[in-house]
């Protein structure tokens, strides 16, 4: 553990327009708690909305000594999108979208935690009247406040981490990856999500996907089965590791609890126009197919899976607990 002068990377955080889950989700760290993490690594907490004493001119005071280069900024941490100037509350006669932009051009890395800071999320759907965006995009367009071209000091763009909230652990690994030198501008997909925790989908690692490959579904929630063809799942089309990491205590995920996985890490979260907990289906087929399956496969793969479905599977998918276990067939 390293003692508080020896903390050597310092980080800010800011809250723009959000419901401050993503802090709640990150106080839930347990492997390591977030209080351990930062005495691990040497992290200096230099403020934080909630967690922080300092308040008023304190806090705005912080800020100019960080932008006058008396306090190195390490680490710019946003949760919440960030409203257009003309909209944004005002900290010691600044905007706040102001102190966005500025903090940000002195800082070493910039991180967006969960997928307002990311992608505008849900202050940014239609209408948006305080014409919220994420910090390096709105959506899928490249730009958000900072533009396209924004760099931090250390040469990368605003490092994304989405979710609804963002898995503690997506944070955590990102500073300490960070502290370590270990993160680059490849260790990015082409929306800035680091692969170290994107590169899957919520689907891989399911314990539905004996049901899935057979399309054994659930008709109704608390039953066992693929909550794809019915309920809403689109765990097939989202990248997140949340079956394989699992949450609260590495116990559970949406899935395991019996919900569907609604995207939540997705550019286009809350996905505008479309129905939460309910396929939508364009004749018998899905409207959101899984990632790299064409339709024609898709409706081909499914009538060769229904026709070789187990009776197992079949009653189980739709009970709420396993009614049937595996067995020879007759003869094997
Ligand atoms: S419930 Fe969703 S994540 Fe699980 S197997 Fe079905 S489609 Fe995949
Ligand atoms: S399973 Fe899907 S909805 Fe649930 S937290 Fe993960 S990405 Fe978000």
């Amino acid at each position: 553990m390293k003692q508080e002068d020896e903390m050597s990377l310092n980080l800010l955080f800011l809250h723009g327009l959000g419901c401050g889950g993503d802090t709640i989700s990150m106080l839930n760290a347990e492997q390591p708690d977030i209080v351990s993490f930062f005495r691990g690594v040497g992290v200096k907490l230099l403020w934080h909305h909630t967690l922080s004493v300092k308040e008023g001119s304190k806090v705005t005071d912080l800020f100019r000594d960080i932008l006058d280069g008396k306090i190195q900024l390490d680490i710019l941490l946003l949760e919440g999108a960030v409203p257009a100037e003309r909209n944004s509350h005002s900290l010691g006669g600044r905007s706040f979208t102001r102190w966005c932009m500025d903090l940000a051009n002195v800082s070493e890395y910039t991180v967006a935690m969960g997928t307002c800071a990311s992608f505008g999320g849900i202050p940014a759907v239609r209408g948006n009247t305080t014409g919220a965006t994420g910090l390096q995009f709105e959506k899928e367009v490249s730009g958000g406040l900072l533009g396209s071209d924004y760099r931090s000091r250390a040469g990368l763009p605003v490092i994304n981490l989405p979710g609804c909230p963002a898995h503690p652990d997506w944070v955590l690994e990102t500073l300490h990856l960070i502290a370590n030198g270990k993160l680059s501008e490849t260790d990015l997909n082409d929306v800035n999500m680091p692969l170290h925790f994107y590169n899957s989908l919520a689907h891989h690692g399911c314990p539905r996907n004996e049901f899935y490959e057979f399309k054994s579904s659930a008709r109704e929630y608390g039953q066992m089965g693929c909550l794809f063809e019915f309920l809403g799942c689109r765990g097939t089309q989202c990248e997140s590791d949340c079956n394989n990491r699992l949450w609260l205590g590495r116990t559970g995920s949406c899935t395991r609890g019996g919900f569907p996985c609604i995207a939540c890490t997705s550019k286009d979260f809350p996905h505008e126009g479309s129905r939460f907990f309910e396929t939508e289906l364009i004749g018998d087929v899905p409207k959101f197919l899984p990632r790299d399956v064409p339709k024609a496969w898709y409706i081909g793969i499914t009538g060769l899976s229904k026709m070789a479905t187990p009776e197992r599977l079949k009653a189980n998918a739709v009970s709420p607990h396993r009614i049937h276990t595996p067995k020879n067939r007759k003869g094997d």
